[in-house]
């Protein structure tokens, strides 16, 4: 056969693999955030719009046009990863620190940045699909981090997105809006020269729009993220839910975590910090 249409038809069939791949992580999508009931043979033919015939066509067009093996791998690593070398650890590089510096690392930042690290991680998403993810973390606890995230991954535990709250220019608000996993912000408890535990890189959000952080304010709650305000009734099942009978929960709390869904007044269900006690030690203070 001939090399050349053996490749095409083998790039075309590629296409074809992601744009059905695609579909079917859309179709999940929708069907997964609290729109369970809506029938499929209903509303297929609603969701099934321009947005998905624009993209198709988008992919084939990409790929007809690209001659390029190596474009092709990069449309498509999947699923061949080698998780012993996508779970790694460096310190922050010029390269990264230029990625992070003036946002999650602000110019009044009190932690040197020998004391943080950068993590690479792999993470599934609720469609099965592998991600890779960015964190910064404190150096303390970088080896810990690391080892729950790939017990996580290979536990197929679902994480949307862990990007570094950097590329939402380290605005919180929009970072737990879009789901992101997030560790390292530098910042201070409002009102205090206390260096929040995010400010140290000791803090951890897990899938923060449905584990949202609710404080009794005024009679009622704030809740945060805006978009979290559904989830915050712990009595619904949903997924991304994070609960004492959860496999986040149990390592995080197994390497010395605390819960934020477990404080008494105010619950912030997204987040797992490194307790007081334990920063005295590591920091003399
Ligand atoms: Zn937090």
């Amino acid at each position: 056969m001939d090399p050349k249409t053996h490749h095409n038809r083998k790039i075309r069939s590629k296409a074809h693999a992601t744009a059905l791949l695609f579909l079917s992580a859309l179709f999940l999508l929708l069907t997964s955030c609290g729109k369970e009931e809506a029938p499929a043979t209903e509303t297929g033919e609603v969701r099934e719009t321009p947005v998905i015939q624009i993209k198709e066509a988008e992919e084939s067009n990409a790929v007809s046009e690209s001659g390029d093996p190596a474009e092709e791998e990069q449309d498509e690593p999947e699923g061949q990863w080698d998780a012993d070398e996508e779970f790694y650890i460096t310190e922050i590089t010029d390269e990264i620190f230029a990625r992070i510096e003036g946002k999650s690392f602000k110019e009044d930042c009190t932690l040197p940045r020998e004391d943080l690290r950068y993590l690479h991680v792999l993470h599934k998403t609720l469609e099965g699909e592998t991600k890779e993810g960015e964190m910064v973390v404190n150096v303390h606890i970088a080896d810990t981090v690391l080892k729950i995230f790939r017990e996580l991954y290979e536990s197929d535990y679902p994480i949307e997105k862990i990007c570094l709250v950097d590329e939402y220019n380290a605005d919180d608000e929009r970072s737990m809006a879009d789901n992101n996993t997030s560790c390292f912000n530098f910042r201070f408890v409002p009102n205090t020269k206390r260096i929040s535990k995010h400010g140290r890189g000791l803090a951890i959000d897990l899938n923060p729009r449905y584990n949202p952080y609710v404080v009794p304010k005024d009679g009622g709650t704030d809740i945060s993220p805006d978009n979290g305000k559904e989830y915050a009734d712990r009595s619904q099942d949903f997924p991304y839910k994070i609960d004492e009978n959860d496999l986040a929960y149990r390592l995080f709390t197994e390497h010395g975590f605390k819960w934020g869904g477990a404080w008494k007044n105010e619950k912030d269900y997204q987040h797992f910090e490194i307790p007081n006690e334990q920063i005295r030690e590591w920091y003399d203070q």
